[in-house]
């Protein structure tokens, strides 16, 4: 149960999807429930007016502290930071502070969960575990961080039998019980230094997912990341490695990159797995052998050729990695979702042909650097825009044509479409977070995809 769960009144912060299904599912069970959003939009106005009706206390573009810091127990959306006022209230005054995930878990008696957290690929390998899931006949849902908030899972009747649940490092941080049926790291890298002090503190948030481990858990691990490997080194419980060029991994793809193998055989061919780049086939290997020793009955040959089936028609998720179009003989890429370094240099490292690379946005902190690599082998230019623009130039000054534009996105891509000759392709994949421009990762995307269909005869 969680923490906290003592009688008086409870404080949701945030009225998004998850403050809504939490604040629901207390309210579901008697629970004196406050509800609060410091935002007035049309979202936050209608979830209000829904949570009204069923008798929740709630406050609209404002949170009234004195009575956050009465409550017993204080419930965190996903997005709201540490130093936000309510918290730094509820810290000092004593209430415990728990994530929406932490109160729905407490509720799903009888589910199991494989839990994925990471720096990159998380979403797509929870999507992928779910996809298999159901194709090996469970009611599986993805749910977390993915989007479909886990207290949303839990006011659903019947319950789904397995969740595929991704986490992130600001969930773990406020999620005590956490403790998985599997649980999947895919890798570590920098990443969010605009909201932790330092990696340290990071990777810190991430080791809570195993913060329950025993002698029962089951891990599945990077076996290429040493970050993984080290942050794992001690952990009870059993452990599963992947990997993509170590054979003595339980999952990997083999040396001559033809064949993705599970437990000494093959699963299927790399020709057959729909997805871009060998990091998704990483995300693939982890979702299969997770899912594999999730239960003993999945090791069975039959399920084993669900499972390829599965991988085979998993379809690729919008903004990672995406072709939007072919205009003109250039391919135009969507990889918004691309919101760190490390991300953009496994996208990088998939391209095969002159990359004109729109790199840009909000930037987090990390040093550009480490792109200079790839750059140099498929770059052709690199348009550098929004308020990361002079960070890039001055990091990536050695590596040849690195333009610095402005935050007028279509000007950027007009000038994309001006340096691209057929054959080329232009991929957005920004390395930064698109705050300064847009109002998510999903709406740059979609602004990229429009602007080049409409850029084009
Ligand atoms: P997350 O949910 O962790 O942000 P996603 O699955 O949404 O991860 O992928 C985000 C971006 O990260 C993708 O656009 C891709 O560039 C990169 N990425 C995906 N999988 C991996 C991986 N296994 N290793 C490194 N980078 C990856």
């Amino acid at each position: 149960m969680i923490r906290g769960d003592a009688e008086g009144e409870i404080a949701v912060i945030g009225l998004g999807a998850s403050g809504r299904a939490a604040a629901t599912l207390l309210c579901r069970e008697g629970r004196a429930v406050y509800a609060s959003d410091g935002g007035s939009g049309p979202g936050v106005q209608t979830a209000a007016t829904a949570l009204a009706a069923s008798g929740v206390a709630v406050d609209v573009g404002r949170h009234d502290l004195a009575r956050i810091a009465r409550a017993c127990l204080v419930v965190v959306s996903p997005g709201v930071p540490p130093s936000a006022a309510p918290l730094e209230v509820a810290r000092s005054a004593g209430v415990p502070i728990v994530s929406e995930v932490e109160v729905a878990l407490a509720r799903l008696p009888g589910v199991r969960y494989v839990a994925v957290t990471g720096t990159n690929g998380k979403t797509t390998t929870t999507a992928l575990i779910a996809h298999l899931l159901r194709a090996l006949g469970h009611r599986a849902v993805a749910a977390g961080n993915i989007g479909m908030p886990l207290s949303e899972v839990a006011l659903t009747d019947p319950l789904p039998e397995w969740v595929a649940l991704e986490l992130s490092s600001f969930q773990l941080h406020d999620t005590p019980s956490v403790d998985p049926t599997v649980g999947v790291v895919t890798n570590l890298s920098p990443d969010h230094l605009d909201r932790y002090s330092s990696a340290d503190a990071y990777y810190a948030d991430k080791a809570r997912l195993f913060a329950n481990a025993g002698s029962q858990s089951v891990w599945v691990l990077n076996a290429d990341d040493r970050a993984v490997t080290a942050m794992a080194t001690g952990v009870p419980g059993r452990r599963l490695r992947f990997s993509v060029g170590d054979a003595t991994a339980d999952a990997y793809l083999s040396a001559d990159g033809r064949r993705l193998e599970l437990f000494g055989s093959r699963l299927l061919d790399r020709s057959e797995f729909p997805l871009m780049g060998d990091h998704n086939v990483a995300n693939a290997l982890a979702a299969a052998l997770a899912v594999t020793v999730a239960d003993g009955a999945h090791h069975a040959p039959e399920a084993r050729a669900r499972l390829a089936d599965g991988l085979r028609s998993f379809q690729s998720l919008a903004h990672r990695l995406q072709v939007v179009g072919t205009y003109a003989g250039v391919e135009w890429i969507d990889d918004s979702k691309a919101t760190n370094v490390s991300s953009t240099a496994v996208a990088l490292r998939g391209m095969t042909r002159p990359t004109i690379l729109l790199l840009g946005g909000r930037h987090k902190g990390e040093p550009y650097t480490a792109l200079a690599g790839p750059l140099r082998r498929v770059g052709k230019v690199v348009l550098a825009y929004g308020e990361a623009a002079p960070h890039i130039v001055r990091d990536l000054a050695d590596v040849g044509r690195v333009e610095r534009w402005g935050s007028d996105f279509a000007a950027v891509i007009a000038r994309a479409r001006e340096c691209a000759v057929a054959g080329d392709v232009v991929l957005l994949s920004p390395a930064c977070s698109s705050y300064d421009m847009f109002r998510n990762y999903e709406e740059r995307g979609a602004e990229f995809a429009r602007l080049a269909s409409q850029a084009s005869p």
